[in-house]
């Protein structure tokens, strides 16, 4: 069997959970580019700099240098019968690298209402002595807003504050119609969309539904 997947999601629409589901039941390995420049900071792009220092400048690493490394990964042994790809293509110059580079078998898109992710989002706090994480409403600690472990008051990620989440929804909602656009009529890169408002389980058996119709 062979499954090449890459899912697509805002922040908060659960496209990790879905992909760490869809890695165990079908065996293939979870991929996040973020993960691959994280592991690949000494690597020496085009312009001189190593990856590393283009990242910790804030500046976006170049998309011959992403096409390089994603298909260096991709050639590794565990990649044999396929993959799922998380949060890539970003934008539309991520999806013609993808289109040369992967020959994906579909886009598994994760839609959720804006109001349903802020819900989400805005809900999650961490313990910043112990890192263990919670979520006021799906997962939340036995004394409100205390950590279980050690007994620190929580606290909500920089991130994790409304305005961030909007500015983030924002860009990221439109690169998503950008790859969408991409792939627009591609038969051979068939966009499936899956309602991701619903309870963990239900959005998993309906994943499962639309992939088996991709696995070769
Ligand atoms: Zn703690």
């Amino acid at each position: 069997m062979s499954l090449k997947l890459s899912i697509l999601g805002l922040p908060g629409a659960g496209k990790g959970t879905q992909a760490d589901k869809l890695s165990e039941t079908y065996g293939i390995p979870h991929i996040s580019m973020g993960d691959i420049l994280r592991n690949n900071k000494e690597f020496e792009t085009e312009s001189g700099e190593t990856v590393g220092e283009i990242i910790d400048a804030g500046n976006p690493v170049t998309a011959k240098t992403c096409a390089t490394l994603l298909s260096t990964r991709l050639d590794e042994p565990d990649c044999a019968d396929g993959f799922v790809l998380d949060g890539f293509p970003r934008f539309q110059e991520q999806a013609e690298i993808m289109d040369d580079v992967t020959g994906i078998d579909a886009i598994l898109l994760i839609k959720v209402d804006e109001d349903n992710i802020l819900e989400r989002l805005t809900k999650r706090r961490i313990c910043p002595d112990c890192d263990a994480s919670y979520h006021l409403k799906f997962d939340p600690p036995e004394q409100d807003e205390i950590c279980d472990n050690c007994g620190t008051e929580l606290v909500q990620r920089e991130d994790d504050t409304a305005e961030k989440i909007e500015e983030r929804i924002s860009w990221q909602r439109d690169g998503i119609e950008e790859v969408l656009t991409y792939f627009d009529g591609d038969e051979d890169t068939p966009v499936e969309v899956v309602n991701g408002n619903p309870p963990i389980s239900e959005v998993w058996n309906n994943v499962q539904e639309v992939v088996e119709k991709h696995v070769n």
